[in-house]
């Protein structure tokens, strides 16, 4: 038996029907509750947490950001060294990010909503690595 409890979406058990209160509903009924937990699961929670990153590594760039922020506080000069170093992995890491997710057949439009830019945003920027 599963928890069917995840950020914005709950779901629930209804006359064997797993349901969501996003409003996804199964297509189907099953033999058992279990059943319908583990269809819930797999074809409506799986998909949606393995779109997003890891809360872990989300929880280690806030903690990473809090202490630029405090070193900006009591030594800039220092900040100012830390984000070039960070600088020179960031950009990088975005391309190879943008030219996986491309060959991996993501649309322009993918990856600008995946950047929280739009699509002609992120092929102007990233075109060259086509
Ligand atoms: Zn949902």
């Amino acid at each position: 038996m599963y928890d069917m409890d995840l950020p914005g979406h709950r779901g629930a058990v209804v006359d064997l029907r797993p349901h969501c209160d996003c409003g996804w509903v199964a297509d189907r009924h099953f033999p058992s509750a279990d059943e319908a937990t583990a269809h819930w699961f797999r074809e409506h929670a799986l998909p949606l947490v393995e779109a997003e990153p890891p809360s872990w590594l989300l929880v280690k760039s806030d903690v990473l950001r809090e202490q630029v922020e405090e070193l900006i506080r009591t030594r800039p000069e220092v900040a100012l060294k830390l984000l070039t170093e960070i600088e020179s992995w960031h950009r990088p890491l975005t391309e190879r990010a943008v030219a996986a997710a491309r060959t991996s057949g993501a649309s322009w439009n993918d990856v600008g909503q995946a950047l929280g830019v739009t699509r002609q945003a992120a092929h102007e920027r990233f075109r060259h690595l086509s």
